[in-house]
């Protein structure tokens, strides 16, 4: 098993002594920590000013509360936050989640891997994350406008085009987007188009933002397959969820060959060797906001609706964890690797245990981390925020270009990077220095702050 170096222990200790009990908190700070020794042994300068102590603590820690009437009349209560951690490279930047799980560890994994990952892509955007314990399933369409505008009813004194930039996550699509952007304008009486991203069409976003971090995944994995001699065609792939990422992570594994056989939500997963139709996977999830077995009760014969259970059982050449945090354990792992799987990519956030990583690893399969891999999305962000910026909209082809020029740059980024530290291949190692490096040089030429 990978150590945190012994220079960094103490460290690592700290984190975890002053957050007690936020454990995807620790899990992510551990994981990037055992990527650093290597890092403070060429660079020793890091470890003498404090650098890595300073990143492992947010800037900012925004917590409110979010009154708000349901449709019976009856007043409810969740919790909001706002993690600004890093503004290093620019504004800070990253999704808001609405979901039950959501608490200020979540929160904070998500903006520490985001302030990585958002380095990687090679844009002058810093890393946050926000989000709330509120959860949109089976909430009215009132219900949720009432509760996104009074989400920023607090947030938006919080953010700003130069202060912090917002844009989706798990529960927070389109539609959310558009009520907290209204509420926002309401309450500043600017029109300031780039403070959130994932803004629809006709109000300011970009084309291919709602694609981008699918279609990332799907980019950066068949980059990663190439330098194998290999590629999607024909090749088996399963994408769990069912949600934003999966859905166009599907449509452009698709596209380039592969036969993507199973997706999921959190009952349960559809299997269907004929190829998963994504267009009505699309329908049924974005369309009618329905849950995945009824897919298979639509198709009938070829598709089969497994409920609960795991969707690592099925056999599968790629696979493409793109659900949530921590959804593909060691057990599964072990599973894949049985069934011969030849790379994983990580389309959510955190989704493959420590543990499971180290199995991937030790038996050679290749590994795309997310900070890496799913940094599509907010990199197509950074482009919504140029174009608002220039007052501009550019064609579909024009966004999708650009975004897999970065996809393939972070990539090529992370590969290189695994090669000079002596581990070539090692994709984990590779984003967390190449993305460490960024923002530390930042922070080391902006002095103590
Ligand atoms: N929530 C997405 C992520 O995890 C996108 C963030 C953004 O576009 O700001 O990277």
């Amino acid at each position: 098993m990978v150590n945190v170096d012994e220079k960094l222990e103490p460290i690592l200790n700290d984190v975890l002594r002053r957050n007690a009990g936020e454990h995807e908190f620790h899990q992510a700070v551990r994981e990037v920590l055992e990527s650093l020794g290597r890092v403070i042994a060429k660079r020793p300068r890091y470890a003498n000013n404090a650098l890595i102590e300073r990143i492992c603590e947010p800037e900012r820690q925004i917590i409110f509360r979010v009154p708000w009437v349901n449709d019976r009349g009856q007043v409810r209560i969740n919790r909001g936050f706002r993690v600004q951690f890093n503004s290093a490279l620019g504004p800070y930047k990253g999704g808001i989640r609405f979901h039950p799980s959501v608490n200020v560890g979540i929160i904070k994994f998500l903006g520490f891997e985001q302030t990585f990952k958002n380095a990687l892509t090679g844009m002058p955007i810093g890393g946050g994350k926000g989000g709330s314990d509120f959860s949109p399933r089976d909430r009215s369409d009132a219900e949720i406008m009432r509760f996104c505008q009074s989400f920023m009813t607090e947030l938006h004194r919080h953010i700003g085009e130069y202060v912090d930039v917002p844009a989706g996550d798990i529960g927070v699509g389109g539609r959310e987007i558009g009520y907290m952007f209204g509420q926002y304008k309401r309450l500043t009486n600017r029109y300031e188009a780039g403070v959130l991203t994932g803004k629809a069409l006709f109000y300011g976003g970009s084309r291919a933002r709602k694609e981008a971090t699918g279609y990332g995944a799907a980019y950066f994995v068949r980059r990663m397959l190439q330098t194998k001699g290999h590629d999607f065609d024909g090749k088996k792939v399963v994408v769990s969820g069912s949600g934003n990422v999966a859905i166009y992570t599907m449509e452009k594994v698709i596209e380039f060959g592969g036969k993507v056989i199973a997706c999921s939500d959190s009952n349960g997963y559809v299997v269907d060797e004929t190829g998963i139709d994504f267009a009505l996977v699309k329908d049924i999830k974005e369309g009618r906001r329905g849950r995945i077995s009824e897919y298979a009760k639509i198709k009938g014969g070829h598709a089969r609706y497994v409920e609960g259970g795991s969707i690592w059982d099925v056999p599968c050449d790629v696979a493409m964890p793109s659900a949530t945090q921590n959804e593909l354990t060691g057990k599964d792992a072990k599973i894949l690797i049985k069934n011969g799987v030849m790379a994983v990519g990580e389309g959510a956030n955190m989704p493959t245990t420590p543990e499971a990583v180290r199995f991937f690893q030790e038996a050679g399969v290749l590994f795309a981390p997310g900070k890496a891999a799913n940094a599509g999305g907010v990199a197509t962000s950074a482009l919504e925020m140029q174009q608002n910026a220039s007052r501009d909209s550019w064609t579909f082809e024009q966004t999708e270009a650009r975004l897999a020029e970065i996809m393939h740059n972070i990539h090529d980024t992370c590969a290189a990077t695994a090669e000079e530290y002596g581990t070539p291949g090692d994709y984990v190692l590779g984003a967390n220095v190449a993305g460490f490096v960024r923002v530390a040089e930042a922070m080391d030429a902006l002095g103590v702050i």
